[in-house]
């Protein structure tokens, strides 16, 4: 047709997006998709190198574009680093997908002690907290940035508690959500939306992490419709969030949970 242009042959800089704990289970998912969707995804994990290469293969053997970086988000300089070496690497960031999260064994809340509950904090708040203070620096019109969108991971469990699981774990993820809404409002003039996920019972690796690695045996029977989640079911939610699709949502949190 006269006129027509053939869109491949424009040029366009692809988005840049980092997945923290992208390496497996919802975060790899994630970092799959959002490959497929045209994203440059810098793939984080904390310490199995193995699993982030498996990752970065899949995404690249579908001509995707992704590199891994090691840090850990817990610690301010790791965050810090991750991010400046994806300024480096693959240029102007777009998006934030913050997912790495951390659960420990299963007990009472009167088992629990103060080094515990740090390390659970650290990763899930602390570590969210950086990562969206180093990605507000880079996407916000206020710095200079572009604008671009922030999925926090949250969990279901904010809404039950986790008794006799984990209510460390819970609560850290209640912190995730509240940080979600203050912030979505405080950069709503600037370009980026904040949003969140509250998956389910997805199955993942984390339940053996929790001590018990047929979890999702017991709690599928608590959930409406009778089955746990798939890493991807949670991943596609987090790329509506984060697209152009949900231009006008922001502060949203959005349950994954099979109907609990
Ligand atoms: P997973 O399979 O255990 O994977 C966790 C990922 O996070 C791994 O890539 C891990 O890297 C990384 N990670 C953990 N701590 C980190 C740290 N301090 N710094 C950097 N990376 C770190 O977990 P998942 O089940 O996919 O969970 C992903 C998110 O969904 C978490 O926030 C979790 O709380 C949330 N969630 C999961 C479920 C569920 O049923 N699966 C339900 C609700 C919410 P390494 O392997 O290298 O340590």
């Amino acid at each position: 047709m006269a006129g027509s242009r053939d869109v491949t042959s424009i040029s366009q800089s692809p988005q840049v997006l980092i997945v923290t704990g992208g390496s497996r289970g919802i975060g790899a998912a994630t970092a799959v998709l959002a490959a497929r969707r045209g994203y440059a995804v810098v793939i984080n994990y904390r310490q199995d190198h193995e699993a982030a290469a498996q990752t970065v293969r899949a995404i690249q053997q579908e001509n995707g574009r992704a590199l891994s970086v090691q840090a850990d988000i817990s610690s301010e300089t790791g965050v810090v680093r991750l991010f400046e070496t994806t300024d480096r690497e693959l240029g102007p960031l777009s998006a934030l997908v913050n997912n790495a999260g951390t659960l420990e064994q299963q007990m009472r809340l009167e088992a629990m002690d103060a080094a515990r509950i740090e390390r659970t904090f650290a990763t899930n708040v602390t570590g969210a907290f950086l990562c969206c203070r180093e990605a507000v620096r880079r996407m916000s019109t206020r710095h200079g940035g572009k604008g671009g969108a922030i999925v926090n991971v949250s969990s279901g469990s904010t809404c039950v508690g986790s008794p006799g699981e984990y209510i460390d774990y819970a609560a850290s993820k209640g912190a995730v959500d509240t940080l979600t809404i203050g912030l979505a409002k405080e950069v709503a003039e600037e370009g980026i939306r904040v949003n969140a996920v509250r998956p389910g019972f997805i199955y993942t690796d984390i339940h053996a992490k929790g001590g018990e690695p047929e979890r999702m045996e017991r709690v599928k029977k608590l959930v409406p419709m009778q089955r746990g989640g798939q890493p991807e079911e949670v991943a596609a939610a987090i790329l509506w969030l984060l697209t152009s699709e949900a231009s006008y949502v922001t502060g949203a949190i959005l349950n994954v949970t099979g109907g609990r």
